[in-house]
């Protein structure tokens, strides 16, 4: 039925820096409400799926395909508009622009005018107190919960995280896990990449499993660590 249908659907997507194939026919899709995990061993390219994706990169082949619109190539403040935005990494906030200033300017580049929800989301995030604070004041943790209230102030449909547990404490990913599952419990997409296995099953509802720019692997995670191909390829990588 139509409201099942994917929020986005990625057909053999390819990306190339030189020679090198970072993504190399990749297929996949995610639903609203969904929580799906992009796992693999390093360089892989989940990095670089998001970076496609997300509009920081244009693809060398293959489709994107939001609600049936096409966005491969399209440039990631226009897809801010549409409806998808990220996290980085290596979160880089303007430092010495305050932390509220740094969630204006990201709504300014994806073209909206007000903030309604940033005071909310400040405070849900734990950044009220440090709202008037420079970005170069905040620890690592903090810095990565602005980056996400950032991408929240949005309003993403899509939502894709790169590596946002790394680095949290545990009673911090305890916290933040929650916080990304209440997301998709009110109708968001989610794409998380993670190399903590612990926090992939426990907050996703499927994974796709790369290796070298393509799926090897699609459904549970818990069914992916049996799989011999899946084991080979951590174990190789
Ligand atoms: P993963 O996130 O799975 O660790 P990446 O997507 O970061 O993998 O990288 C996949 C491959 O593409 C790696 O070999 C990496 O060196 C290469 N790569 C990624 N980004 C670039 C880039 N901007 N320029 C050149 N090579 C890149």
């Amino acid at each position: 039925s139509p409201e099942n249908a994917p929020l986005l659907n990625v057909s053999k997507l390819e990306k190339r820096f030189g020679g090198f194939y970072a993504l190399d026919g990749l297929s996949f899709h995610v639903s609203s409400g969904e929580i799906l995990g992009l796992v693999g061993p390093n360089g892989s390219g989940k990095t670089t799926a998001i970076n496609v994706i997300s509009g920081l990169y244009a693809p060398d082949g293959g489709e994107i395909v939001l609600e049936g619109g096409s966005i491969g190539g399209v440039a990631s403040h226009k897809l801010v508009h549409r409806g998808i935005n990220r996290t980085f990494q290596i979160p880089k906030p303007f430092l010495s622009l305050t932390v509220r200033q740094n969630v204006e300017v990201a709504l300014a580049y994806g073209g909206a005018t007000d903030v309604p929800a940033m005071a909310d989301l400040l405070e849900e995030y734990r950044l009220a107190e440090l709202a008037d604070r420079p970005a170069a004041d905040l620890n690592s943790s903090q810095q990565k919960m602005l980056d996400l209230v950032r991408a929240l102030a949005t309003r993403p449909r899509l939502l894709l995280l790169d590596e946002l547990a790394a680095g949290l404490n545990p009673a911090e990913l305890d916290w933040v896990t929650e916080r990304i599952k209440a997301l998709a419990k009110s109708g968001m997409a989610i794409i998380v990449v993670e190399h903590l296995m612990g926090f992939i099953e426990h907050i996703t509802d499927r994974v796709i499993v790369m290796n070298a720019g393509k799926e090897i692997f699609e459904g549970k995670l818990a069914v992916a660590v049996k799989v011999p191909q899946v084991i080979e390829v951590f174990l190789g990588g």
